[in-house]
């Protein structure tokens, strides 16, 4: 049900007979993403960031679910860092959010990537209409992760990204230029959204049906002021490639209404005992 509402479509991404076929084979991949992050949230490294050519600045999807995600660990009484590009630590150092440079990765319990690049088959790293990713990438962490047998979850909503190896055969059948950028990395588990920060809030919503006090977090959660902080410093929305107080050409007021929208389903299926 809320692995259904995080892949509404809103902003015609394409993403839907994608879901749709990964439903089919995995229909109860937000339960078990979710299973895996409440059993092993101790000390998680959240991974985000995503360059988007021609200009390789990072784009405003991604941050925002690290820092629900990051909230969600710390409410559970764990320890999260966040492994990200500059200029979105800079955005975000106002949250007090702990970040980390060179992340000792066997130290950690659990890994998170949300909207970062995954390498494709040839090596390289692409955006969704095929432009070559030109700056460094976080999915040596996740691949470290994996031999380490460190549990990992993948968040994304295109194909490209770190996590998406798991399906990467229907990467290449159902998306565009999918053959050439779908990325080859995979992850145990992986969230497939239509915007990746609403797979990181559905994951922490699917959680709290488990653990009711991460309804806070969703409750709590300023998108807003999160996409403020991001514009302030020239995040651009990957989309429009313009630095504006949106995500994916969706606004600000959308994804607002939609964390509301999804707090108030949990809310529901909380009250009725699901
Ligand atoms: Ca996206």
């Amino acid at each position: 049900m809320i692995g259904h509402l995080i892949n509404t479509d809103v902003g015609n991404r394409g993403i839907t007979t994608l879901y749709l076929e990964y439903r089919r084979r995995n229909f109860n991949f937000l339960k078990n993403a979710a299973k895996t992050f409440l059993n092993n949230y101790e000390h998680t490294l959240i991974v985000t960031g995503f360059p988007i050519p021609p200009t390789m600045r990072a784009e405003t999807d991604g941050p925002p679910g690290a820092v629900a995600l990051y909230n969600a660990v710390e409410k559970l009484g764990g320890k999260a860092e966040i492994l990200t590009y500059p200029e979105i630590e800079g955005a975000l150092r106002a949250f007090g959010i702990a970040f980390t440079k060179n992340p000792p990765i066997g130290d950690y319990s659990l890994l998170i990537a949300v909207e970062t690049p995954g390498r494709a088959a040839d090596g390289k790293y692409y955006s969704m209409n095929g432009l070559e990713i030109r700056r460094g990438t976080f999915d040596w962490a996740v691949e470290e992760a994996r031999e380490f047998g460190i549990p990992t979850i993948g968040i994304g909503d295109g194909g490209n990204e770190a996590g998406m190896g798991k399906i990467n055969d229907l990467v290449a059948k159902y998306v565009p230029n999918g053959e050439r950028i779908g990325s080859v990395v995979e992850t145990d588990e992986l969230i497939l959204s239509a915007v990746s920060d609403w797979g990181a809030y559905g994951l922490i919503g699917e959680a709290a049906l488990a653990e009711e006090e991460l309804l806070d977090v969703l409750e709590n959660l300023d998108e807003g002021r999160i996409l403020r902080l991001l514009w302030k410093n020239g995040i651009i929305d990957g989309v429009s490639k313009k630095v504006e107080l949106s995500v994916d050409g969706i606004p600000e007021r959308v994804h607002s209404k939609f964390i509301r929208l999804l707090t108030s389903v949990v809310e529901f299926k909380i009250a009725l005992g699901d």
